[in-house]
């Protein structure tokens, strides 16, 4: 039986099982993850999960029997090279599995931070449930916890450490928090509101090492103030795990180098999601995201190409983010933007828009408590509209109409 061999059971991984059979892949399926479960949602790790308001089992993506019921083997094992020319991957223990295609779908792991102290126990990483779990395990005796980064993992850690009534300070090298994502408005926002909820923000401010024995205790900053502490989360980013694709010779260009089919410079190899670098015709040029609908959207590809159809990588990018009682929506890609436009009230309200403009055209949005204006936005940005600033911001216009 002709095989696809999926290494790395995350969210890509977890699409494609179910997208090849339903685009007619009637040969194997295997899935080989080096974690101990089948594939669960990520996001809720730094929400909900990490709030102690769900356990794993209700994230899994799919429950125990859709692998049944579509014949996919899943096996726990670690997956340490390609061996192209024999169209076999080697597991950490030796053994060699074959493949026909082979999709390689290994997600990113987080930047370490590098300081010293960086090893003490107390210090914590976030991107999979072993983690969080580690983190819950130190939270009833933790009463004070350090977040290194303002990024959408380190705000989401604080919202939820402060649903569970624990001290929080994150420290961002950056003047504003989200620097690297958002409009200076959006930032003043969450900042607004990350303080108002009792969360101790510090901008601009750089760690120097981190204090303890063999414990952390506190960490140093690069003005010499030391911020006493017993849990510390780093949240700084991830890295893409492309190594085993980079020592087997595929091209690497910030991820595993794709087309927009999802097809690696070795037309029996794909990757997706997170580890992936994909030519997107939209924007014209390769695209490394880090978002569930990325991952969706990349099995998909891959699962019609694998069945010999043509379906490219096309959808409009988006992301969500949720913190305190805030549901943000992005819809698009805000890159080269330059024009903002605020619809809403963002210094004192809580839902309000920030849309991205470039050349007078709609390129993205942020939506803030306003599911309605991200689904406008998805279309208009679609549609390449290039709207009336002052009509996006006139609370009695209705969006709506602006579209074609
Ligand atoms: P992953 O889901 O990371 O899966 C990759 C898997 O491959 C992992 O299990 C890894 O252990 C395994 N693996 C790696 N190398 C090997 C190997 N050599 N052998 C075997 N297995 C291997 N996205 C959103 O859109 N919205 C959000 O709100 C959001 N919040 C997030 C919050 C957190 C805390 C995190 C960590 C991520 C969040 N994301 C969010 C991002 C989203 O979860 C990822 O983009 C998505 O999971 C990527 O899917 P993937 O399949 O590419 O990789």
């Amino acid at each position: 039986d002709e095989r696809v061999l999926i290494v790395g059971a995350g969210h890509a991984a977890a699409q494609l099982c179910g997208s090849l059979r339903q685009e007619g892949w009637s040969g194997e399926i295997v899935l080989v993850g080096d974690e101990p479960s089948l594939p669960y949602h990520r996001p809720p790790l730094s929400k909900t999960y990490l709030a102690g308001e769900c356990d794993l089992d209700e994230l899994l993506i799919r429950k125990s029997d859709f692998y049944d019921k579509h014949a996919v083997a899943f096996r726990q094992d670690r997956v340490t090279s390609v061996r192209r020319d024999d169209r076999e991957v080697v597991l950490e223990g030796g053994e060699r599995l074959r493949y026909d295609h082979l999709v390689l779908s290994l997600g990113a792991r987080p930047r370490p931070l590098t300081v010293s102290g960086s090893q003490m126990a107390g210090v914590h990483y976030l991107r999979d449930s072993a983690h969080v779990d580690a983190i819950r395990e130190e939270l009833s005796n933790a009463r004070h916890a350090v977040i290194v980064g303002a990024g959408y993992i380190g705000l989401e850690t604080a919202a939820a450490l402060r649903s569970l009534g624990v001290d929080v300070t994150v420290l961002e090298t950056a003047e504003r928090v989200l620097q690297r994502v958002t409009a200076a408005e959006v930032s003043a926002f969450y900042g607004r509101v990350h303080r108002e909820e009792g969360v101790d923000l510090r901008l601009g401010v750089q760690v120097e090492a981190l204090e303890g024995d063999s414990r952390i205790r506190g960490v140093r900053l690069t003005d010499g103030q030391l911020i006493e502490c017993d849990l510390l989360i780093v949240g700084i980013g991830v890295v893409p795990n492309v190594e085993i694709g980079h020592d087997s010779g595929l091209e690497i260009e910030n991820g595993i180098a794709t087309d927009q089919y999802g097809r690696t410079s070795d037309p029996h190899i794909y990757a997706a999601g997170d580890c992936a670098s994909s030519y997107t015709s939209r924007y014209g040029r390769r695209l490394r995201l880090e978002s569930v609908p990325n991952a969706v959207e990349h099995a998909k590809a891959i699962a019609a190409a694998i069945c010999g159809k043509e379906k490219p990588i096309t959808a409009l990018p988006w992301f969500w983010s949720d913190q305190y009682d805030l549901k943000l929506q992005i819809a698009g890609l805000n890159a080269g933007y330059d024009q903002v436009v605020v619809r809403g009230d963002s210094s004192s309200t809580r839902d309000f828009t920030c849309f991205y403009l470039r050349d007078g055209k709609l390129i993205a949005a942020d939506c803030i408590n306003q599911p309605q204006e991200f689904m406008f936005s998805k279309r208009a940005i679609a549609q390449e509209l290039s709207p009336d600033p002052q009509f996006l911001t006139r609370p009695d216009v209705d969006l709506r109409e602006l579209l074609q």
